[in-house]
């Protein structure tokens, strides 16, 4: 730490994964490691795998890895697809592609429908793909509900429709990690297949917990792929032996403390957890819009409806970088954005509004952030966390 790096009062942590972590969530961890094969742990891991599926709005059977959510991908990758399988793959930013590398490192071909990471899953082109796939190749759709890095949130039940509409039976797989906990996602009225989480997002954990949930259809298909695996086996996790739910020592701390986040999302409710998150989204977009007035600065995502609750890509016009945004942010007012990821790099920057957090945390960030483009002299429309706190007012309870 630099000597001249003193700093006081709380970090604003605005990064789109790792959050920030409730002092509930925290207290909830902070005690001394147990027998992970005693009653107690027992008792509670029995609890978890039961409760863990209602905020996948599922039935089905729930894995917990400890991973990251990489680790979540691969646990979806390999019990389903066997080596030579094909996918396909809609675009939709950094996270579609990497998921993407991934599938193809495990010897699985994949179709990648390119997009200029603007834009959301175009339900027709997922349709015509299929339906052009008389033979049935393509074993799974691979989807980001919301993609971390180009902020954009794709129709999910819509990609649903154009399988059915192909009649084609490619398994619907989905990446939640970002929108989980922030806006709806119904793992089984929505009939997908394998949906993929992890804690560190909208669950509001430390990171080190990878989630995939299954339907019926992709429990079958793990028992006839021949994708070698075995830390992520579905399979051996299903034994009645406790030891190999989680392959190993549990993760003790990160169950106690997914204890009490479930609580707490179960205590607010989706409904009013979705509201609150589309209540901040909607402030931070406001400042975003009154700052790209003057030309410099844009919404990543061009189509409104797609933007999300979880995360804002700003874009910054060529000639200004968008890192230094970053810098400035983290050097003076201690504020962590995202940055921008792959094609986007040094092009964007990012701001991470899910997970435990309200409205002053939010107008505390805004303001930051446009105190920085200032600093960066980077041309934007004045007003921009006074137009939030606008939005705020205006959509808050009345007194
Ligand atoms: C964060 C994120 C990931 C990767 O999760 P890690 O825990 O960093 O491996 C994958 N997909 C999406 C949509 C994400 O937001």
């Amino acid at each position: 730490m630099k000597s001249n790096s003193v700093k006081r009062g709380r970090n604003f942590l605005h990064t789109p994964g790792p959050t920030n972590i409730p002092d509930r969530i925290l207290n909830a961890m902070h005690r001394p490691a147990i027998d992970f094969s005693g009653p107690d742990f027992l008792e509670l891991a029995i609890e978890i795998f039961r409760d863990i599926k209602p905020i996948f709005r599922t039935e089905g059977r729930v894995f917990i890895y400890t991973s990251s959510g990489h680790g979540a991908w691969e646990a979806a990758l390999a019990n389903v697809l066997s080596p030579g399988d094909k996918v396909l793959v809609p675009e939709t930013g950094q996270f579609s592609a990497s998921w993407t590398d991934m599938a193809r490192t495990l010897s699985i071909e994949a179709d990648y429908l390119t997009n200029d990471w603007r834009h959301g899953i175009d339900p027709d082109e997922v349709e015509q793909k299929l339906r052009d796939d008389k033979q049935h190749a393509i074993k799974a759709v691979l989807t980001v509900q919301t993609d971390t890095g180009t902020s954009i949130t794709s129709d999910i039940p819509a990609v649903r429709r154009a399988i059915d509409a192909a009649n084609h039976p490619a398994l619907l797989m989905v990446d939640t990690i970002a929108s989980l906990g922030t806006i709806d996602f119904r793992m089984d009225d929505w009939g997908v297949d394998v949906a993929v989480g992890a804690s560190q997002k909208g669950l509001m954990l430390p990171p080190g917990l990878g989630f995939t949930a299954t339907s019926e259809k992709a429990l079958r298909a793990a028992e006839a792929c021949t994708m070698p695996r075995n830390y992520w086996d579905w399979r051996n996790r299903q034994d009645d032996a406790h030891y190999r739910w989680f392959c190993g020592t549990a993760p003790e701390h990160l169950i106690f403390g997914l204890r009490e986040a479930i609580n707490m999302v179960m205590e607010e409710g989706f409904d009013r957890i979705f509201a609150r998150h589309a209540r901040l989204a909607g402030a931070v977009r406001k400042a975003v819009g009154v700052w790209a007035e003057a030309g410099a600065i844009d919404f990543n995502a061009a189509v409104e409806a797609e933007r999300s609750n979880s995360v804002t890509t700003i874009r910054v016009a060529d000639g200004y970088d968008g890192d230094a945004v970053r810098a400035a942010c983290r050097d003076n007012f201690q504020i962590a954005l995202g940055g921008g990821l792959g094609q986007l790099q040094g092009r964007a920057f990012r701001i991470g509004h899910m997970g435990d957090l309200n409205e002053p945390m939010i107008l505390g960030c805004l303001a930051g952030v446009e105190a920085a483009l200032q600093v960066c002299g980077i041309p934007h429309g004045r007003g921009g966390a006074q137009s939030a706190i606008d939005h705020l007012a205006a959509t808050a309870a009345s007194a």
